[in-house]
């Protein structure tokens, strides 16, 4: 399988080539699903005995299976939390691959380590967490808050004597789903404080001493979102961190989309409070132009998660032998064999510079601001509200659920937009709504308004 005939040399080009033609092509199609069958009927059988060999099976995903993507990168594409990684940081997703590095631990991933490692340096230089805050990559926000509920929890059951009784988290009704979803993996329980907006300290603390007492002792952890996905609504994180530490609660923000705004001047101020988290998630895969996936869980004393999450296992003891010592990231995080997700951000944080993601987190909030006056200024739409990081919700007068899902479909079954719809709090139920989320620098004004454009009678 190792040696280079002249036929892998040949798909080695043809794979760089199209490489290098995807990466440089900055707006990709926007391609359609298709059902599993109608793809199986065009690609054929695929995994056989002897193979197919490796021209057939590129050229399969080059002219049929990717056609069936939506490339997140697209400029027009604005729906859920769309990305735009650097060129730099794909070619270094290649030589991340390339290198075959096992990430787990120090003894045998040194020198990789090391780039993860500066690369967040610089995430924990965003929050201003106090000297001795670290943390480590992950496969995503959902993995990152995981990863800090496990330590969270296991923080409370080292400090009080543990009773056996099912924990309880407390989090706003703007939390993501992952909250829900991990909660369960760690079987506690999640009290939603019901919010319109941003989650206020105050709100926490009377959502808290509504409990019943039987509840209330059962309240290990809080979960506050820097940036909702929905609104990118950023909670009252100073009133929160008060609450917490009077309470003797764990402190963790779920910054997974917003924590990229972090970097952006313009908004910093409302982060205010998130450096006294006791845990926290960014994703750089969402807003800092990471390739997928690449999470990162940020904690105020990374003991605490070494603690949680350390494995031991006799094949394990050598990592631990003097030559070896060093970071290893395993211990901090769920998972143990691990890829170097963090590659990729360091090398394009280190071609570009830090200046270089400022300016384009900016672009986004930039772009969500010029949306709102477009919006404010066409008779046809209304803001639902100001918009807030780079998210823009609006409805277009008059329109039903139907009309949005419609218009959705048409836009990108032409190959013009990917925008969905979402839905927003109104009179007790919900109105739905559209969305737009700003990730992409290379999205232009004219793009926006060339959507806009459709929404005209
Ligand atoms: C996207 C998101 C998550 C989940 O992150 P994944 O990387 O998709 O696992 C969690 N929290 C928030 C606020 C998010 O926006």
């Amino acid at each position: 399988m190792h040696t280079l005939d002249i036929d892998t040399v040949e798909m080695t080009l043809d794979v760089m080539k199209y490489a290098i033609s995807r990466i440089t092509n900055s707006a990709p199609d926007l391609g359609q699903p298709k059902k599993e069958s109608e793809l199986h009927a065009l690609a054929g059988e695929t995994i056989t005995p002897e193979g197919i060999g490796g021209e057939k099976a590129f050229e399969i995903f080059r002219d049929v299976l990717v056609k069936a993507t939506v490339p997140i990168d697209h400029p027009r594409h604005l729906a859920f939390v769309p990305a735009a990684p650097t060129r730099a940081a794909i070619l270094f997703d290649l030589i991340t691959s390339a290198s075959s590095i096992h990430g787990a631990y120090w003894m045998e991933g040194a020198g990789g380590i090391y780039c993860e490692n500066r690369a967040m340096d610089w995430l924990v230089s965003l929050t201003g967490m106090p000297k001795g805050a670290f943390g480590v990559f992950t496969s995503g926000g959902t993995a990152a808050n995981l990863s800090a509920m496990v330590t969270a929890r296991e923080a409370c059951r080292k400090k009080k004597e543990a009773n056996g009784e099912k924990g309880m988290i407390l989090t706003s009704s703007g939390a993501h789903s992952s909250i829900k979803a991990m909660a369960k993996v760690i079987d506690a329980d999640v009290h939603l404080v019901q919010t319109e907006d941003r989650m206020s300290g105050a709100q926490l603390e009377s959502a808290l001493y509504a409990l019943p007492p039987e509840d209330r002792r059962r309240v290990f952890a809080v979960v506050a979102t820097g940036g909702t996905t929905n609104a990118g609504i950023i909670d009252d994180l100073e009133g929160v961190a008060r609450v917490c530490k009077q309470e003797g609660l764990w402190f963790h923000v779920d910054a997974a989309y917003g924590g990229g705004a972090l970097a952006a001047d313009s908004v910093r101020h409302l982060f205010k409070g998130i450096e006294s988290a006791d845990s926290v998630t960014i994703d750089p895969h969402k807003w800092l132009f990471s390739p997928y996936d690449c999470g990162a869980v940020l904690y105020r004393d990374p003991e605490q998660a070494r603690e949680a999450h350390q494995q031991d296992g006799s094949y394990l003891d050598i990592f631990r032998d003097e030559g070896a010592r060093g970071f290893n990231p395993s211990d901090y995080q769920i998972q143990l064999t691990r890829r170097l997700r963090g590659m990729p951000l360091w090398f394009s944080l280190a071609t570009h510079g830090t200046d270089k993601y400022k300016w384009a987190v900016e672009r986004g909030i930039t772009l969500a601001r010029e949306s709102g006056e477009m919006i404010r200024n066409n008779p046809d739409l209304e803001l639902v509200r100001e918009p807030s990081l780079s998210c823009v919700l609006f409805r277009r007068k008059g329109w039903e659920p139907e009309d949005y899902t419609r218009w959705t479909y048409e836009n990108h079954k032409a190959g013009l937009a990917l925008v969905a719809p979402t839905k927003w709090p109104s009179g007790g139920g919900f109105e739905t709504v559209l969305r737009f989320c700003f990730i992409n620098p290379d999205t232009s004004e004219s793009d926006v308004q060339c959507i806009l454009d459709t929404l005209r009678d």
